[in-house]
This record gives C-alpha cells, structure tokens and sequence, in this order.
C-alpha cells in the first residue's frame, strides 16, 4: 500500500517524533495505525496513513454516516436529531461572528450538504467543495445543490469569501499546510474562518485513550488540540478570536468508543460518559470533546 510517513512535524517542523498511541480502524478494516507525537510542540498524527490515491477504501461503509445519511440503529437516530440542533446552532454562530446575515460563504468538504442548504436558504450566497461523489450526487439530489470537488480550491477566487467553513473536515485533509494556505489566500480581508475539529485533550479522549473513537483511524490524520489548532492557524497567518465547545460530540464518541470496547449497554454507559463530559466541558471548554475555532486574518498593516 501507498502510504505517507512523515519525519518532520507538519505543525513546527521538528524532527523527534515519538510513538504515542496504537489505534484500531474499528469502522471499517480493522487494520492498526500509529498516533505519533512531536516532542518539540505537543502536536500528534496518524503515522503511516495511505495516501490520498488508496484512502477512499476506507471510507467505503454504509456506517459512514457524514457521507451515506444512513437512519439505521438507535445510535444514528440519535445523530440525526442532535444534527438538526447544531445545524441551527452552526448557522446562529456564523452569523454571529461574520456580524451579517448575508454574505459570500464557502463551505469546505461539505458532506451531503446539509450545512450549505441550511446556510442558503437563510440568505447565504453558498459555495461548496466536497470530494466524495457519492455525498455530492445525494446534495443535488435532495438540496439541488451544486458542490465541486475539493481540487478546485486552488481555482477559487483570492480574497473572495467573507466566511469559510470547515465542519470536522480539516482532520481528514491530507496536504494541511497547503490547505491552510488556501484557507489565508481565500478568506476575505475581514473575514472569518470557523473550524470545528474534535479535541484529542478532552476528556473523553483521555478516558478513552487509544479506544477514544473520534481518534477514527486512518480517516482523522491530525489530532488537534486547542493549543495545537491556535499555533497552526498562527503559522499561517490567523488569529485565533474565539473558540466554542461542542460538547453533544461527548455523547455520540462515548458511546462509539463503549462499542468498540465491547462493553456491555454501550449506549447507557457512552450516555453516562457523555454527560459527566457535558460538565467537565462546562466548568472547563478545553476539555470539550470536539471545539470550534473562530480565526481572523492577521492584519499586515
Ligand atoms: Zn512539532
């Protein structure tokens, strides 16, 4: 298999990168992959993940539900519910930090559309990239949406957008860097970039450890955490403005993570886990299972 090892850190470029985590594909092939962590800043990444040309693979499971829709099992249900709340909460954010109601969005691996419809039919001028086709044909079937493949991003408009959003997106895109530099090159002069990405510092994680199921090996490349995600949006040039726990991630992650355990009443104990995280999250939002970033442009004036 074609796969990308890397022996500089992507983040600060230093070179002692240790072992850190032994993760299980529980999704889908059941293979082993290596989390490795920089010993200079802290920053930690599946090692030896296939490259961009043999991961489709392991994306290809009806239980993929950001792609597939899939309704099935209580577990998804309950998914779906808790999407239709933070598509609400989602877009009130946007609008909140963008200060319009209106405007030029980008929405950046954009799944089967939900995000982009929602954000079009409250007055948004939507664009979308996603590089699955299968969740771009069920986006224009059902939203009539038009979503271009994620390798048009270097032929977008420069300084075009006034928000660009990236909902658990950044965490599976194999060139960060260069995704990083598309994100400055596009964002408007006073726009806003929100990035939502799990936290691999939360509590949950850390109850987890390698079993945490938002590890989602090898699909989740970067493992991010609030510090890590404010130094590498400072390497390219952003500054970190606000960032926002999203602590109903808690609660699905737990009780996937119960599963692959193989524990007994996963749903009851991942419910019990996702709650004692909900309050960890409120006395402390570092600690929330997955985060949203707010970046600005650094003014070079
Ligand atoms: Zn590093």
């Amino acid at each position: 298999m074609n796969k990308v090892s890397l022996n500089v850190c992507p983040l600060c470029g230093g070179t002692q990168l240790e072992p850190t985590l032994t993760c299980v594909d529980h999704y889908v092939s059941g293979e082993v992959f290596r989390l490795y962590r920089c010993h200079d800043c802290g920053f930690v990444f599946t090692q030896d993940f296939p490259a961009e040309t043999e991961i489709g693979r392991y994306y290809d499971t009806p239980a993929y539900i950001s792609h597939s829709d899939t309704r099935k099992g209580l577990v998804n249900t309950l998914y779906h519910w808790v999407r239709a709340y933070m598509l609400r909460r989602k877009a009130r954010l946007v609008e909140d930090q963008a200060h319009c109601n209106g405007g030029r969005l980008l929405d950046i691996g954009a799944g089967t559309g939900y995000f982009a419809h929602t954000m079009q039919r409250r007055g948004w001028q939507v664009e979308a990239v996603e590089k699955n086709v299968a969740a771009r044909a069920f986006a224009e079937e059902h939203f009539g949406l038009r979503i271009q493949p994620e390798n048009v991003l270097p032929d977008l408009p420069g300084q075009q957008y006034n928000v660009i959003t990236l909902w658990h997106v950044l965490e599976h895109m194999e060139h960060l860097n260069e995704t990083w530099a598309h994100l400055r090159r596009l964002l408007a002069p006073r726009g806003v970039l929100i990035i939502a990405v799990p936290n691999s510092s939360s509590f949950d994680a850390r109850k987890y450890g390698a079993h945490w199921a938002a590890y989602d090996v090898p699909r989740h490349l970067w493992h991010f955490t609030p510090d890590t995600m404010q130094r590498m949006g400072a390497k390219h040039g952003f500054i970190l403005s606000g960032h926002y726990p999203m602590p109903f991630d808690a609660f699905y992650v737990s009780m996937l993570s119960e599963k692959y355990l193989h524990h007994s009443l996963p749903f009851v104990r991942g419910l019990m886990t996702g709650t004692a995280a909900w309050f960890k999250a409120l006395a402390r939002k570092e600690q929330s299972s997955s985060m949203i970033y707010v970046f600005r442009g650094r003014s070079t004036c």
